[in-house]
């Protein structure tokens, strides 16, 4: 029997939940959860339910992930219906592999439910097609952010040629050596791009630039809430309008 539930909470706006992830948090025993799963979300928890927020921030070491993991484990263990409750999608920037190996290790049943993943809730928060026909044929999602800290090598070339949406997650802090690492390898400094704080989220707010201007916006613009970066055509003002307008004329 599955007794482990690694669940997606969405970026944050309960109305986003799956139907699923909504029924396993009324029925859960036990709820670990990210920092990043707001209070909205956590109140549709079962009374009878143990919260435990087992955030990690920026910068911790990975000695609390192994703990989160013999959390999950003791808490199985014990016989109690765990929901390990992780922002956005857990397959996603989600640290999900950690703990699947554990629980595998530890012979435990454990199902993955699906969640909306930050680039796709902002995406729709703004009314922008990330595929936008003839205009962007891939997305991208990258972290701004490695293991190690700082910036990750990225193929920086592939990615200012390919042509795609770019979707960072993770990349507030290291937004200036992004930029600059993509205009270097060819990408215009005139590249359309936005950074959005709190996506589906009451605080909302979007920053619209270029690639050249998004990182002196964004550092005086100084975000306190999570923050996804999407760089590429797609995201062009007048695209969008005209994609209206097209809409509109067919219409
Ligand atoms: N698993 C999550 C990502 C976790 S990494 C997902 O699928 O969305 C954490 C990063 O996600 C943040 O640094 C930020 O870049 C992004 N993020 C998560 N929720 C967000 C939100 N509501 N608005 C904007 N970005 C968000």
């Amino acid at each position: 029997m599955v007794s482990v539930f690694l669940v997606g909470a969405g970026p944050g706006d309960p109305d986003l939940l799956t139907v699923k992830a909504l029924r396993l948090l009324r029925e859960a025993d036990v709820v670990l959860h990210d920092s990043l799963v707001g209070e909205k979300i956590l109140e549709l928890v079962s009374n009878g339910a143990r919260l435990v927020d087992v955030g990690k921030r920026c910068g911790k070491t990975s000695a609390a992930q192994a703990e989160i993991c013999r959390l999950l484990v003791r808490e199985a263990q014990a016989g109690r219906r765990v929901v390990r409750l992780k922002g956005g999608d857990p397959m996603v920037f989600g640290r999900a592999t950690e703990e699947m190996d554990a629980l595998r290790e530890a012979g435990i049943a454990f199902e993955v439910v699906p969640g909306i993943t930050a680039a796709t809730a902002a995406a729709s928060a703004l009314q922008i097609s990330l595929t936008r026909r003839e205009v962007a044929r891939s997305v991208h999602f990258l972290t701004g952010h490695g293991a190690a800290g700082g910036l990750p090598e990225h193929d920086w070339v592939a990615l200012a040629r390919g042509g795609g949406t770019l979707a960072v997650y993770m990349g507030a802090q290291t937004l200036p050596g992004l930029a600059a690492h993509l205009i270097e390898a060819g990408m215009a400094p005139e590249m359309p791009a936005l950074a959005v704080e709190s996506a589906a989220l009451p605080g909302q707010r979007v920053l619209r630039g270029t690639l050249g201007a998004l990182p002196r916006l964004l550092a005086a613009a100084a975000p306190s809430g999570p923050v996804l970066l999407l760089i590429g055509q797609a995201l062009e003002d007048d695209a969008v309008a005209q994609g209206a307008l097209a809409a509109a004329v067919a219409g």
